[in-house]
This record gives structure tokens, sequence and C-alpha cells, in this order.
């Protein structure tokens, strides 16, 4: 079931304060339109009761895909406290798992930063994809485009609408700017290969020693060794 919450929040025109419900957290199954209006960048919209002025609140959510067995947490951390972002995401783990009828297994559960890692986790997933074989991947380009695609400064989004059966898309977008501004493919054939590379038990332990989670990120851990590079 989704669920909403009160907060008091100050309009960032006339500074005007008011209660307002937002969701914290949102079953798209149930409720599908809701996951339309986090794509349209829609959801938790407040307009202000006082000047009219429209503008978007961004607080945790979790977003929940009963059908397809995943949850992802968006958690919105300023730069440089992830670490204390995850130590939240684990607490959230512990009391999800409380709450959860006996017998029961917790579904897939994913941690994010952004709103742009949470609405490309979600395409990822729906497209059945794993989330640590992409990241993977994006670590393969950088590695491979050294002096050009600089990670402290590029981010790499998989970008599913312009997948084809052929190749997986990945958009460049400047992470001061925002702005998108290349697009490198991967073969899906050499992703299907990578796949069944790491089918194998010490490859997929590999793997998890390169992302040990909760937040999966090529950018991340490039951004958190520079020596390396
Ligand atoms: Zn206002």
């Amino acid at each position: 079931m989704s669920q909403k919450k009160q907060y008091n929040i100050r309009c960032p025109k006339c500074a005007q304060e008011q209660a307002v419900a937002l969701f914290e957290s949102v079953n798209v199954t149930e409720e599908p339109a809701l996951r339309e209006a986090l794509m349209l960048n829609r959801l938790n919209a407040v307009t202000c009761a006082s000047c009219a002025f429209a503008f978007q609140v961004h607080k945790p959510l979790l977003y929940h895909d009963v059908a397809r067995g995943f949850m992802v947490y968006w958690l919105p951390v300023p730069a440089g406290a992830e670490e204390a972002g995850e130590r939240q995401f684990a607490e959230l783990l512990l009391q999800l798992a409380a709450q959860q009828p006996a017998g029961q297994a917790l579904p897939a559960m994913y941690l994010v930063f952004t709103r742009t890692e949470l609405v490309e986790r979600i395409f990822l997933l729906e497209a059945g994809l794993d989330e640590r074989l992409i990241e993977y991947v994006k670590h393969l380009m950088y590695l491979n485009n050294q002096g050009k695609l600089d990670p402290a400064r590029k981010a790499l989004l998989f970008d599913a609408q312009d997948s084809t059966p052929e190749n997986l898309c990945f958009v460049v977008q400047d992470v001061t700017t925002r702005k998108m501004e290349a697009v490198l493919n991967y073969s899906r054939k050499a992703y299907d290969a990578l796949a069944e590379m790491f089918r194998a038990e010490e490859k997929m332990r590999m793997l998890r020693e390169l992302f040990p989670g909760p937040q999966v990120s090529a950018r991340a851990l490039l951004c958190r060794q520079p020596d390396e590079s």
C-alpha cells in the first residue's frame, strides 16, 4: 500500500510554510499512475497555497514493484553523506524484515541517492538486467575511455528507451550542467557473454567484491579510488 507522510514545507519563492502530505512509499502494482507521476517528475509536487508557485520536494521514497518483486529506496542525501545513507538503509531493512509475515522473504532491495539513479534503476530492473553487471559495463567504459570520460565529472546512465535488441544504450551526462552529451552503445551479445561468464560462482564473488553494495555504482567506486585511474 502506498503511504503518505505529513511535512511542513517552506515555499522557495515566498517563504510561506504549509503542511503537505507527500508520498513516502509507492506501491506501483496497486497504483501504476504513481509510477507515471514519478517518471514525469510530478510525484510529490507542491503548489504554494499563498503564491501558487509550483515546486518539487525531494524526500526519502520507497518504490515498491510488487509484481516484479523489487523495492528501490531513494534517499536524497547531500554529496559526501552516502555512508550515513547506507546506515539509514540498513536500519530500514531491519524494520521491513520485522514487519514481514513469518516465512516470507523480503523482495530484492536497492538503494539509490538521486532521482536520476532511481529512474535508471527502475528501467533496468524492468528490462530484466542485473544492476551489478550494468555497473561493471560502465566500469569498463570508464576504464576504456580514460582521459575522455572522467568519472568525477561525467555520469553514465543506462538508457532503456533507446536500447535495442542489438545494443544497450548509455548516455553521458555532465554532473554539473546535467546536460546529456554523448551516447555510448554496448552490444547485447557482449553483455550476454559477461552474464554467462559471471554465472560462475567465483566470478560472481569477484563482482560482489567490486560492488559490495548497498550502493552499486561504478562512478562512486571510481571516484572513491582516484589513485587507480
Ligand atoms: Zn509561495
